[in-house]
């Protein structure tokens, strides 16, 4: 049987998000059609919002809607100490423990020969323009404990050792091969606590 055509758009939408099957996708718009429409409508202003309203952070490159973002503009933070990590949602998953109050650097991945992704593509020149003033003393390096993530926090600790820096790897109690945003609040405020120097 064919949906008719606004039915068959909205399960299309569906199965083009992450780990969406067709069985899922029809589910939800069903779901949808069963919905009030204010909550419909609301739903989609926030889906266009999130797209229009937010962009990157031009000193630590996190997803902001305003620039510098939260974190940057916030004196009340740790200024000696920047934890470089690979992806945003890992930035959300380290302030989910409470245990950091630092700064942050998010480079946008991590260093994939396989991929054809280098140093150049990732957000490194300006991580080292923001070592460049005097405040900064500890670079904690939390990219994901797997190859990539490894290659790029070994890359990171040799470009910086000129500025002197303290620079420490977060390790202890992360499963090797793991993505950091997928670990939970204890796991990642042991390994953040766990850091060692490199
Ligand atoms: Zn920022």
């Amino acid at each position: 049987m064919q949906f008719p055509t606004p039915i068959a758009k909205l399960v299309e939408g569906f199965m083009r998000l992450p780990g969406i099957g067709p069985k899922t996708a029809e589910r939800l718009a069903f779901f949808v059609l069963s919905m009030e429409e204010d909550d419909v409508m609301d739903f989609a202003k926030a889906l266009v919002g999130a797209k229009r309203q937010l962009f990157y952070c031009s000193i630590c490159h996190n997803i902001t809607d305003r620039d510098p973002c939260a974190i940057c503009d916030d004196k009340g933070r740790d200024q000696s100490v920047i934890c470089v990590v690979q992806d945003p949602r890992d930035l959300i998953a380290m302030e989910k423990t409470r245990e950091y109050s630092g700064l942050y650097h998010v480079l946008h991945g991590a260093i994939s020969p396989m991929d054809g992704i280098g140093p150049e593509e990732l957000h490194i020149p300006d991580l080292l323009k923001r070592l460049e003033s005097d405040t900064v003393q500890e670079l904690i390096l939390a990219t994901d404990p797997n190859i990539e993530g490894e290659a790029t926090a070994m890359y990171i600790s040799k470009l910086v050792k000129p500025f002197g820096l303290k620079v420490t790897r977060i390790a202890h109690g992360l499963p090797v091969g793991g993505d950091l945003e997928y670990a939970d609040e204890v796991t990642l405020t042991k390994a953040l606590e766990g850091r060692r120097e490199m």
